[in-house]
């Protein structure tokens, strides 16, 4: 066996064994695409394949938030969601090992189920918009810090935190900031009164797989209680899902009219989230909206 291999064997068999106090001998690892963040592989083993995901050390707490997310969704929604087997630093390295989900064909109903659990996830509510730990959205922070309306939760941690930091990094001037706060006015009355709903928070369709009995499966999850029109309109920012889950999600929990007015202003947290990750080709989706809601 090559020596590359042969180290990288060696190191996910010492992970396995620290993380889920097992001896395993690794078979063969492959490599998955489509992470952005961190190294992701199948770990074939003669105790069964894993899914494992590693970062340096510094990363741990964003592998422990996505922990304690999937945890939350495993337990309040009826999509398949990957079990978290374990999350520990070994030596300089923090890994996160989850079961592995086998790819399938989607089914018949795959679209319709979606609507269907999302709509039954966001069936379940909280008292509070937020939640009790903060997390990560990609590899940015994301500040959950709880409030009892939706505008002020919406306007404080979801557009001033990163509209901050943009500020901060010299993305955006002083002035385009103060632009951005003037069309805050504008939202006095335009979210819908809703309880707080249990959202994935990151719902695109990177973040949605297909597991072998052709269900969907959430992956990388960036749970908060939220308004749920937030998750649906991200679902439609980058191209959207099939209609049919649109159909099915309203059926099952019809959204109040309007909603096609209020969905860019949703979307200017991932937009905001974006310009601070990936830079300021953003800023021209951000401009058009915040035009519409100042003029
Ligand atoms: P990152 O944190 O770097 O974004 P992801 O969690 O998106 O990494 O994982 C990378 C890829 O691995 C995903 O696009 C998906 O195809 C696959 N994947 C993620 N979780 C699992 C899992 N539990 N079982 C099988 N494949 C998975």
């Amino acid at each position: 066996m090559n020596l590359v291999f042969k180290n990288q064997h060696q190191q996910l068999e010492g992970a396995l064994s620290k993380v889920l106090g097992i001896n395993a001998s690794v078979k063969a690892v492959r490599h998955l695409s489509g992470g952005c963040i961190n190294n992701a592989v199948l770990v074939t083993t003669d105790q069964g394949p894993f899914f494992v995901k590693w970062n340096h050390k510094e990363k741990h707490d964003m592998f422990l938030a996505e922990s304690k997310g999937l945890v939350l969704l495993k337990d309040y929604s009826r999509f398949t969601i990957p079990e978290v087997l374990g999350c520990e630093i070994v030596q300089e390295e923090s890994y996160l090992v989850l079961e592995f989900i086998e790819n399938g064909p989607a089914n018949q109903r795959y679209w319709e189920a979606m609507g269907v659990n999302l709509a039954a996830l966001h069936g379940h509510h909280h008292d509070l918009f937020g939640l009790t730990y903060h997390n990560y959205i990609g590899s940015l922070h994301q500040d959950n810090t709880r409030k009892d309306q939706w505008i002020d939760f919406f306007i404080e941690n979801r557009l001033e935190v990163p509209l901050r930091l943009a500020l901060q990094r010299g993305v955006i001037s002083r002035e385009y900031a103060d632009g951005f706060r003037s069309m805050y006015s504008r939202f006095k009355d335009l979210f819908p009164r809703e309880k707080p709903s249990l959202l994935h928070g990151d719902l695109w369709s990177g973040n949605v797989m297909t597991a072998s009995n052709g269900d969907p499966c959430l992956i990388d999850p960036a749970t908060y209680y939220g308004h749920r029109e937030m998750e649906i309109a991200f679902t439609r920012l980058f191209g959207g899902f099939d209609q049919v889950f649109y159909d099915s999600y309203q059926e099952a929990y019809p959204m109040e009219n309007g909603f096609d007015h209020r969905q860019d202003v949703y979307n200017l947290y991932p937009l905001l989230v974006h310009l601070n990750l990936f830079g300021s080709s953003y800023l021209n989706s951000i401009d058009r909206i915040v035009r519409r809601f100042t003029d």
